[in-house]
């Protein structure tokens, strides 16, 4: 299983890597990887398995954070509207993006960012991502399209932007006049508690 020591840091080469398509069907290797990827996000909103391997919260991991460089995210995250995404991908593509852009009011997290960063990331409010989803029941991958808006849409976008050798930390602006917040803020320092991707 993945821990805190096998996510690579901010300064390692492969996180500035654009990540090499992955071959279908899937090698055992591969497929043990994207499992992995699943299985530790969920892990990482378990109390006991938090407390257990001193995990930090998350709601994403990509490949390339585990220092290997393929095209393979996964994401395991709740809605606002308490709707659960939950997704194992293969060679995603973004296929369409909105005009519109939103940011997290309370800023990105990533597990391979351990300092605090100040600034807002912009990112499309609707998009489209074509891909192939690992699929438990069956062992199989599907296509899938999935149109995400809002909080869920950045998370995937934070993800795909790891494919790309890209860290949020590269796009932080003190302020965006032309984006709007993903949600509304009731406390001035309110983010969400699992942010980190
Ligand atoms: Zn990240």
């Amino acid at each position: 299983m993945i821990l805190m020591k096998n996510i690579i840091r901010e300064g390692h080469k492969t996180l500035e890597t654009v990540a090499k398509p992955v071959h279908v069907p899937l090698s055992k290797a591969d497929k043990k990887t994207l499992k992995s990827l699943l299985e530790f996000v969920i892990n990482s909103q378990d109390e006991t398995m938090v407390e257990r391997y001193d995990l930090r919260p998350a709601v994403g991991l990509a490949a390339p954070q585990i220092n290997v460089s393929k095209r393979m995210f996964a994401v395991h995250v709740h809605d606002l509207d308490g709707t659960l995404y939950s997704y194992a991908l293969v060679n995603p593509v973004l296929k369409e993006k909105s005009k519109d852009l939103i940011y997290l009011p309370g800023g990105e997290g990533c597990l391979s960012v351990d300092r605090e960063t100040e600034g807002l990331t912009p990112r499309y409010r609707e998009v489209v991502f074509e891909a192939l989803a690992y699929d438990d029941v069956s062992d199989l991958l599907v296509p899938v399209a999935l149109h995400l808006e809002g909080y869920v849409g950045i998370v995937f976008q934070h993800e795909y932007d790891h494919l790309n050798g890209i860290l949020f930390t590269t796009k932080l602006f003190p302020e965006l006049p032309h984006a709007e917040p993903a949600y509304k803020v009731v406390e001035p320092d309110e983010s969400l508690p699992e942010n980190h991707v």
